[in-house]
């Protein structure tokens, strides 16, 4: 049978794909994924978002937006802001300490983690590669432990106590720059080899989203941009393409290189 003629919108199809962002800082999301957010939004994925901090340690602002006891609150409005200018649709903010992620209690963080994945239930998890980008602890702590609860939340017995069926989340993508990207532009933080890039999005069609997203939703923290060794076209140059490196899946074939982060998923 010729499906496509009883399924011929595959929007109507793109309905059911979801994907989850775990990352751990309002922020991350706009300036490491902003453009593949948007994509993904903008073809009727259901994007979900997470943050584990509300990055109470970060800038106010050059000069001053609010004051230091208004951060929180005020970091919290910029991600909200943020996902609507991108078209995240689901966001979730944990209360963890800003800069103490790392000491944090890793079986509470995991399955915060994992119930994330049991209630949005995503094909597609991204979150950071090892090198946390930046070499960030929080960064670090949030990629270790989105790779164990990635695993765990398709295992019935963890964390059973949370009373969510168990999901297998078919891949779990890392963020990352590769390695001639980092030298090219004296990036000063670890990338991954060429040839471990999974997926290459070119965002340039969401490009004016993901500026949003950073610039003006994101406004305490828009006086220290990404890659600011760089001039500003080049910048932007740089920031129009996302680097994503396949971890680990379930039930689906694993490829070397991929056009897009739903490749071999069936709706
Ligand atoms: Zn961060």
């Amino acid at each position: 049978m010729d499906w496509s003629s009883v399924y011929p919108l595959k929007g109507l199809l793109m309905t059911d794909r979801r994907l989850l962002g775990l990352f751990a800082h309002p922020d991350d999301e706009s300036r490491i994924a902003g453009g593949t957010l948007a994509r993904y939004a903008s073809e009727g994925v259901v994007v979900s978002l997470l943050a584990a901090t509300r990055g109470e340690e970060g800038s106010c602002g050059d000069p001053p937006l609010c004051t230091r006891g208004e951060l929180p609150q005020v970091r919290e409005a910029e991600v909200r802001e943020a996902c609507a200018v991108l078209g995240v649709q689901d966001l979730t903010i944990l209360d963890y300490p800003d800069g103490g992620l790392a000491e944090v209690d890793r079986a509470d963080l995991v399955g915060r983690l994992v119930a994330a994945i049991r209630r949005v239930r995503p094909q597609v998890v991204l979150t950071f590669g090892p090198e946390g980008r930046t070499l960030h602890p929080d960064h670090i702590a949030i990629h270790e432990a989105a790779t164990v609860a990635f695993a765990l939340a398709a295992d019935p017995a963890a964390y059973q106590e949370q009373g969510l069926p168990a999901h297998a989340a078919s891949k779990l993508y890392y963020t990352t720059l590769p390695e001639r990207l980092v030298q090219a532009i004296d990036w000063g933080y670890p990338g991954i080899p060429d040839q471990d890039v999974t997926v290459t999005i070119d965002v340039r069609p969401w490009l004016e989203q993901k500026k949003r997203a950073t610039n003006e939703a994101h406004r305490t923290q828009a006086h220290d941009q990404p890659f600011a060794n760089l001039p500003e076209d080049e910048r932007w140059e740089t920031l129009s393409i996302e680097y994503f490196h396949l971890a680990a899946t379930h039930g689906i074939e694993r490829r070397d290189r991929e056009d897009g982060l739903f490749a071999g998923i069936d709706s």
